[in-house]
């Protein structure tokens, strides 16, 4: 599936719940919208350093 990122933003824990990197699985500290088709927009959080892989 196609997916273009919209932004990165740093990540907050919100309502105590921990959410953790999608690749390696880390305390997650940044997230990231992605755009899929049909204009979806979709959340995956990262560490700082898988963030910087994502494009
Ligand atoms: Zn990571």
């Amino acid at each position: 599936m196609e997916k273009r990122l919209i932004l990165k933003r740093p990540f907050t824990e919100r309502k105590g719940k921990t959410k953790f990197c999608a690749p390696c699985g880390s305390l997650a500290t940044q997230e990231a919208l992605f755009e899929v088709e049909g204009g979806v927009t979709l959340i995956e959080r990262y560490c700082d350093i898988c963030v910087k892989k994502v494009k």
